[in-house]
């Protein structure tokens, strides 16, 4: 099987289940980009965003409801968090991203991984959902755009700071990291 699947294997394994319904399940992301990072998995074998259409607009109501349980499960705030989906996503099986917005964590290794989760890389569960709702689809970025939105400045999604290199941005991430903590 290829890589690309390794999330439909992941599905089938319930001790990997942290939240599981008639419909979807939760996991946690084997190389989480934040402090907190799962994926929300229907077990109907939907491929990807691209199959979407209006007919699974209440299976997506359920993907969020069980992206509100988690982070309910987990002890953590909402508002901490950001719940979407990668526009030009790498693996199969439709999966909704539930991530703290810290982005500390050695997993985040790549400037691609910093802006496919902070630029419009990233589509938000509400966007996606109001963009089924109303074309019956989800259709896939132009390339150009694409290649546009990676190539963009590693910019901070908490202030201004503008980093050369992911490095300093890391460090930068957790400076904030250990504010918010030192202020809860
Ligand atoms: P995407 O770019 O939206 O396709 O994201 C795929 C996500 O799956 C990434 O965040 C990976 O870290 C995560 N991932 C890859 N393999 C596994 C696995 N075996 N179990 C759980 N998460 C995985
Ligand atoms: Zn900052």
């Amino acid at each position: 099987m290829s890589w690309s699947k390794n999330l439909v294997k992941e599905i089938v394994n319930s001790k990997k289940h942290i939240i599981c319904t008639e419909l979807a399940v939760v996991i946690a992301d084997k190389f989480p980009k934040a402090r907190h990072h799962y994926l929300v998995l229907p077990l109907a074998d939907i491929p990807s965003i691209f199959e979407l259409n209006r007919s699974h607009l209440p299976l997506l109501e359920e993907l969020f409801l069980l992206a509100h349980n988690v982070v309910e499960v987990k002890g953590a705030r909402w508002e901490d968090f950001k719940v979407g989906f990668h526009a030009e996503p790498s693996m199969q099986r439709v999966h909704l991203h539930v991530i703290s917005k810290d982005f500390d964590s050695p997993s985040l290794k790549t400037k691609k991984h910093w802006n496919s989760f902070n630029t419009d890389l990233f589509v938000p569960f509400e966007k996606l959902f109001a963009q089924v709702e109303k074309d019956n689809c989800f259709n896939r970025l132009p390339k150009s755009l694409k290649d546009e939105l990676l190539a963009k400045p590693l910019l901070c999604n908490q202030c201004r700071f503008t980093s050369t290199n992911l490095p300093t941005l890391k460090e930068h991430l957790a400076e904030h990291y250990r504010e918010k903590k030192a202020r809860n």
